[in-house]
């Protein structure tokens, strides 16, 4: 039997078959709708489309099928016996939402339609059986902006404009002066639109209605919108998106009805209080619009903000009293914070939606702690729970309290964190400013789906309207972004491309700062100051360092690095890039005469003045890593990327060496490479110039026995030869270290321990690992060359052609960002396998972009590597990502 296409809910329906609680079929909304009607809450009763029609839909080129026609038909008749009215009835209409839902909420998709089912003579019946003209009228126009706009793509501008016009011809200032008959000739204003722009009259048949915008809900899934949010957020192309079709209930029906939307906990700090807004009278979309300004929830909260309008609390005790209590039902049945959305209809309460809220890593943190103290998780959920990724957000410097502050506005604390930057004023400008290197702050009237790229490219975002839900809102904090919302102290000028905020005038490129975590907008570059790596933080990661078998270390090169590295929880260097050090201003001169020189006495001069400055540099490191286990990888890029650019870099060597500037032109010039990439690089500098590795070899090994000598306390070196494709190399290049190692411990006169290892980076590497293994005690997987060799895609030239590449859902994601586990992860699998066989106690670990990755490290805990490498501002991620790793392994 096949499965089903639709599954009602409410009312009568049975919600006993798991598909339908599953997100994967029913989306993230229909799902838990049908779990809140399971367990005895108000919801509206209707039904869902499942996400499998809409991917059969988008594969078999846009078309119904029968079977879902047909089951569709069937579901309505579901909704019309739960509410006793009928679709199309023009004495008493049903009227329907209808709301996209995929697996997780997206922004970016068709968001809502409501008052589906409202035409030229059901208007009339709602007219009547409300008892309330201008509420239906009102409906009918809301219906009829809204479905064009989201349905027929119309212009919404067309839409505000003519409501505008209308406003102004009567002296009006809100939409609620707008009477009955005012509205009714607005509706047939729209209408025209409608038909002028769209070349057809508007739908009057509620099925047609219905149909088309099933349709926009598949079609978005595709939208350009959905696409961008997607590759931002790793979902995969193939997951589509749900349709729920659910009974109308109306918040604005007059001062006993409103609407809002709640959170159980404060999304933003994590506090355990009830947090929301809420509109009387008013339509949900009106809340997140950000067209009138919420009230709040609670009565502390009013008082808290110096609020004058009334608090649901106040407003609506009996209805708040019931919303309190489902608030607890629902945060004790999920064990989660939920964001929810619920409607009051003349007193009675109705709920729309509920979801695990998007809170911020802040908030997460606090959440998950005190969850785990109020017995409603287990520590091992707590670590689970929170996104490795979000963490990212707590790592970064805040505002220095101390430090002066020219406060021009302060608007609402929509999303925690400092940011500063040049004021930009719309989403492209971000981008292109941002792709030149400049920090951005994106200032906007309000925030839309279309903005998402923009907000992206970003620091932070300041919007002069909207308030704590608002899009911006919401989706800064999902972002980590900073925000400050509902800013009215702000007035854009985008014409010419200047604004006020506050008394101060000023135009695109000047620098502002913000505040999320206070709403403060300030004049400039306010300075930071690191994070409070303890409390919430600290407690989490305790829990998760219990749990990991992983160790995690650091990708890093200075001393400043592996500090804040160590500050982290990094526990040892898994990559010490030394050509990093050769470019600092005094050395890159002894650099270039080593490239250049013709003669082994010359190169060997120039290695003379690099040797004590490489010495410096390890036992730098060294000490600040005392203990730990270091692993430095020998000259790896190749040679041409350290040679003069300019005419006066020529000149500077030419009087250095003595040489002239023609001759080291030449010189240069016969360094050159095709595919620098592939070509003289890696071992195969050790191999052809052995006294660049001899050098390295010999600092290490000298600033390993002063800093023995000094701190009493050995590090461990590693001493990693990249781009290995043979045993051979590495046996020679062992050798040479071995040489090196034991000339020095003989004129020091002691002797530290040492590792002589390869990265695994080439494909013929990870074929021949077993025999390799023979050569080295540790093997550090390169993924960024081994993704690079094996895909045979330039990891300098991808970016052009990979997004494509994930939207069409080539790759799920870029697998230069996670590993390719597919066909990269067979590579290492197999060589983590063959190298065991080898030499049962090989270290393992990884050390391309992939060990800050926590999918990728998940991998890492399936094929058993030893130890994750990621930057310093990576390493929380990977601790957290390794302990949630090894609990799915459990
Ligand atoms: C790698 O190739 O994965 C690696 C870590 O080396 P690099 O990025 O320096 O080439
Ligand atoms: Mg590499």
């Amino acid at each position: 039997m096949s499965e089903k296409t639709v599954y009602p809910f409410g009312g009568s329906a049975s919600h006993d078959d798991t598909r339908q609680k599953d997100k994967e079929v029913t989306g993230g909304k229909g799902a838990n709708l049908a779990e809140m009607a399971s367990i005895g809450l108000p919801v509206p009763p209707g039904f869902t489309i499942t996400t499998e029609e809409c991917v059969r839909y988008l594969q078999e080129g846009a078309d119904f099928s029968d079977g879902l026609r047909s089951d569709v038909a069937k579901a309505l008749t579901h909704i019309e016996s739960a509410v006793g009215k009928s679709f199309g009835d023009s004495a008493d209409p049903l009227l329907v939402s209808v709301r996209s839902g995929a697996r997780v909420s997206m922004p970016g998709m068709m968001d809502t339609v409501l008052n589906l089912g409202l035409n030229d003579a059901t208007v009339e019946g709602l007219a009547t059986t409300s008892g309330d003209e201008r509420f239906a009228w009102d409906s009918y126009r809301r219906f009829i902006q809204m479905y064009s706009d989201v349905v027929l793509g119309l212009d919404h501008g067309l839409f505000e404009e003519a409501l505008e016009i209308a406003k102004e011809d009567n002296g009006f200032y809100a939409d609620t002066e707008l009477s009955a008959d005012d509205w009714k000739t607005l509706v047939g204003e729209f209408k025209s639109i409608v038909e002028q722009e769209w070349g057809k009259p508007f739908p009057q048949d509620v099925n047609e209605q219905l149909w088309g915008a099933i349709r926009a809900v598949f079609d978005s899934w595709d939208s350009d919108r959905a696409k961008v949010y997607r590759r931002l957020n790793d979902i995969p192309a193939d997951w589509g998106t749900a349709v729920n079709v659910q009974a109308m209930v109306f918040g604005n029906m007059g001062e006993t009805s409103a609407t809002g939307v709640a959170f159980t906990r404060d999304p933003a700090t994590g506090e355990r209080a009830y947090y929301g807004e809420y509109l009387i009278n008013a339509q949900g979309e009106d809340v997140v619009a950000g067209i009138r300004t919420p009230q709040y929830l609670t009565k502390v909260a009013r008082e808290n903000a110096g609020a004058k309008p009334l608090s649901m609390e106040e407003a609506m005790p009996d209805a708040y009293g019931e919303l309190a209590r489902v608030f607890d039902l629902l945060e004790n049945h999920y064990r989660d914070m939920q964001d929810i959305e619920f409607t009051v209809e003349r007193g009675k309460l109705w709920m729309l939606q509920t979801r695990s809220g998007k809170r911020t890593a802040k908030a997460a943190l606090k959440m998950a702690v005190e969850m785990v103290g109020e017995g409603l998780i287990t520590k091992e959920e707590a670590v689970a729970r929170v996104d490795p990724m979000a963490l990212d957000q707590l790592l970064h410097p805040t505002l220095d309290p101390d430090a002066e502050r020219s406060v021009l506005t302060t608007g609402l604390p929509a999303s925690p964190g400092a940011a500063s930057g040049k004021i930009v004023l719309d989403a492209d400008t971000a981008e292109v400013f941002a792709s030149r290197g400049d920090k951005v702050i994106l200032v906007r009237v309000e925030t839309s789906p279309e903005d998402i790229h923009g907000m992206h490219a970003a620091q932070g975002i300041l919007t002069a309207r909207g308030g704590m839900t608002s899009h911006a809102a919401v989706v800064a904090r999902g972002m980590g972004r900073p925000c400050v919302s509902g800013a009215s102290g702000v007035s854009i000028d985008r014409a010419g491309r200047t604004l006020r905020i506050g008394s101060q005038e000023l135009k695109e490129g000047d620098e502002i700062t913000l505040d999320g975590a206070n709403g403060q907008v300030m004049l400039g570059i306010v300075p930071t100051v690191d994070p409070e790596l303890a409390g919430d933080f600290g407690t989490l990661m305790e829990w998760a360092d219990a749990l990991r078998r992983m160790r995690v270390r650091t990708n890093a090169e200075t001393p400043d690095d592996c500090r804040m590295a160590r500050q982290f929880g990094a526990e040892g260097i898994g990559l010490c890039r030394t050509e990093h050090m050769f470019f600092d201003a005094r050395r890159i001169r002894a650099v270039r005469q080593m490239i250049l020189a013709e003669d082994e006495k010359t190169r060997l001069s120039a290695l003379d003045q690099l040797l004590p400055e490489q010495r410096g540099d390890f036992a730098a490191i060294f000490e600040v890593m005392a203990g730990l286990p270091c692993t430095i990888r020998l000259l790896d890029p190749p040679l041409h990327e350290f040679l003069p650019h300019n005419d006066e870099d020529f000149e500077d060597l030419a009087d250095a060496t003595g040489l002239g500037v023609d001759h080291l032109k030449r010189r240069a010039d016969e360094l050159h490479e095709f595919n620098p990439m592939l070509g003289h690089r890696g071992c195969r500098l050790g191999i052809t110039f052995p006294e660049i590795y001899e050098m390295q070899a010999r600092a290490i090994f000298e600033a390993a026995c002063a800093v023995q000598k000094s701190s009493g306390e050995a590090p461990l070196p590693e001493i990693m030869i990249p781009l290995v494709a043979t045993r051979k190399e590495l046996a020679i290049l062992r050798a040479l270290v071995d040489r090196v190692a034991k000339t020095v411990f003989e004129e020091q006169g002691t002797e530290v321990a040492y590792l002589v290892g390869t990265m695994i980076e080439l494909p013929r590497a990870a074929l021949m690992a077993g025999e390799i293994a023979e050569e080295g005690e540790f093997f550090s997987f390169g993924t960024n060359d081994l993704t690079q060799t094996t895909l045979g895609v330039s990891r300098d030239d991808s970016a052009k052609f990979l997004a494509p590449y994930v939207d069409k859902g080539i790759f799920a994601r870029d697998p230069f960002v996670s590993l390719d586990v597919e066909g990269v992860g067979q590579l290492v699998d197999m060589a983590a396998e063959s190298g065991r066989v080898t030499r049962p106690d090989i270290k393992l670990g990884i050390c391309g972009e992939h060990g800050g990755d926590p999918a990728s490290i998940a991998f890492c805990e399936e094929v058993n590597l030893d130890y994750v490498s990621a930057s310093p501002y990576r390493v929380p991620i990977a601790r957290l990502a390794a302990a949630q790793a090894a609990l799915a392994a459990d």
